[in-house]
């Protein structure tokens, strides 16, 4: 009797790097420069990474310091969540577009921070919220104080009347559960419109010193502050629901003008809508987030099977590219408005690792949420999806923040950065492998994607990955259960494993392959 040749591919998976130096206790990274932005961008809450003076909130000199183990795990951009002043804590209501908050320091500190950025190769984007301001800036305040001056017209106002006609009593108290747009002010005979909510008054984009504003503080930034680009907040709200074409066309005209002050300035635009109402505004945001991506990852690994998760992306990817052939996929799992994925998959660490290795290998430019490496939990509110970052074991005194009690991520629910760079099967270091098999892949990185259906067990996701002459064949196996398939034509080229996460055997006689519960294996031909 003939015996097969039974392959076992085991990757040994180890924590140990090249090039550890002593002020450095991070990994490094492969240096492969120039990807991006087609490559791991990572969405930072500064409140919640890491404090340099003691306050217990974030700051910019923490990132700065951070940016060794940023590096390490192989990001190329951070992406900064609002810095401008700001009455809220999550300062998404800026009371001044060219300042720092006093809580994350000083125009020099981010200066420094861009600096050092820069000098590892990592670039900055930040978010600008200028579809409205707070109701503490000073243009509003001059506008409701002095409705003659020449701010009162920065701000969208309706005669009371006009509006109250159509609207309930409970309507029109303005509290954040109200359903309305219109807000009042004491002694006004006006009503102003926000879109959010009262403290958040829209600016008025039909007048053009407005937009001539938005303009200065755009080349402030790009110019003077050195950053690489913008994350646009709330893109879709800059006119109403009603005038999308307006919208379109604003950013289009805000990109020409950003494209004066910085040639290559990157901007993404949060349309958080579906495929159809996003692609329009691919002409001037050329970046634009995939929110359905994201949902697609988190119910394939909650059902344990990939749905229609790649063929969906595929269309989507093909419809961007025919609205904008040089449009940039930003796929996320989750952000900062969403429950974090650990907490979408009820803790189950095996799915939410299956969350990394699915966006990883999918096309796009990933973005990973702060902590999403740690398996870090949250639901809402949002303050509890926004919680400190667990460096090390009893964090206080030690750099990790305080400026809220966890209710979700606590050293014994998510075990801290310290503990994980220590365990080589680590979600850590699961993202880490991810990250780093991608930067090292053109193919990952730049490669069209086609569907493997026929022949797939119904709980693997497989896809091909192909670029020029190159393709890769990508298998998950997103259940708990061993999963096996026979490889047929075409896919007999596909020999040699350059990916694995588990102990697959591939019988070269029979041709079947064995991919362990909650696995990925990647095969090149
Ligand atoms: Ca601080």
């Amino acid at each position: 009797m003939k015996s097969s040749i039974l392959l076992v591919i085991v990757i040994l998976v180890s924590c140990t790097s090249t090039d550890q130096d002593d002020q450095n206790p991070y990994p490094q990274a492969h240096e492969l420069a120039g990807n991006w932005p087609f490559a791991v961008t990572y969405e930072i809450f500064v409140q919640s990474f890491y404090d340099t003076d003691g306050d217990g909130i974030g700051d910019l000199n923490g990132i700065t310091e951070k940016l060794d183990y940023l590096k390490g795990l192989g990001i190329e951009a951070l992406w900064l969540m609002p810095i401008s002043p700001s009455p809220s804590y999550h300062k998404y209501d800026v009371t001044d577009y060219k300042d720092i908050h006093p809580d994350y320091g000083t125009k020099q500190d981010f200066k420094r921070l861009v600096k050092e950025a820069h000098d590892r190769n990592i670039k900055i984007v930040i978010d600008l919220v200028v579809n409205h301001t707070a109701r503490d800036h000073p243009w509003f305040q001059e506008a409701i104080k002095n409705p003659k001056s020449k701010y009162r017209d920065y701000y969208v106002w309706a005669k009371r009347d006009s509006i109250v006609q159509s609207m309930t009593k409970e309507e029109l108290q303005d509290d954040s559960d109200n359903p309305t747009n219109w807000h009042s002010v004491e002694g006004d005979d006006e009503l102003y419109f926000g879109y959010f909510w009262g403290g958040m008054p829209d600016l008025n984009f039909d007048n053009l010193a407005v937009q001539q504003e938005i303009f200065e503080i755009g080349r402030f930034w790009l110019q003077e502050m050195d950053v690489d680009g913008f994350r646009l907040d709330a893109a879709k709200h800059i006119f109403t629901d009603d005038r999308a074409t307006d919208n379109h066309l604003w950013w289009i005209t805000f990109r020409k003008e950003m494209r004066k002050a910085k040639p290559d300035v990157f901007l993404v635009g949060e349309v958080w809508s579906d495929a159809e109402e996003v692609a329009p505004y691919l002409e001037g945001l050329p970046a634009l987030f995939n929110f359905d991506v994201g949902r697609a990852i988190t119910s394939a690994v909650l059902e344990e099977k990939p749905g229609d998760l790649v063929q969906r992306h595929k269309e989507i990817q093909e419809y961007y590219a025919s609205i904008n052939p040089d449009y940039i996929d930003a796929i996320f799992i989750t952000n900062h408005d969403q429950n974090r994925i650990a907490s979408e998959v009820n803790g189950d660490l095996n799915k939410a690792r299956m969350a990394a290795s699915l966006l990883l290998t999918l096309p796009g430019s990933p973005f990973i949420y702060y902590g999403e490496e740690l398996g870090m939990l949250g639901r809402k509110p949002d303050e509890n999806i926004r919680e400190p970052f667990n460096w090390v074991i009893d964090g206080t005194g030690t750099g990790e923040t305080s400026w809220i009690s966890p209710e979700y991520t606590t050293d014994t629910t998510v075990a801290p950065l310290i503990k994980q760079l220590e365990d080589s099967l680590s979600m850590y270091h699961h993202y880490r492998r991810f990250i780093d098999l991608r930067n090292n892949s053109a193919v990952l990185t730049y490669g069209s994607m086609e569907p493997v259906e026929k022949n797939t067990p119904p709980a693997v996701c497989a896809f091909l990955r192909i670029y020029d002459q190159d393709s890769l064949w990508v298998l998950h196996n997103l259940s708990r259960k061993e999963q096996e398939l026979v490889v047929q034509e075409p896919f007999t080229k596909f020999k040699l494993p350059i990916f694995s996460d588990g102990s697959h055997t591939i019988d070269t006689v029979t041709k079947k392959i064995v991919l362990p519960p909650y696995s990925s294996l990647i095969l090149e031909d």
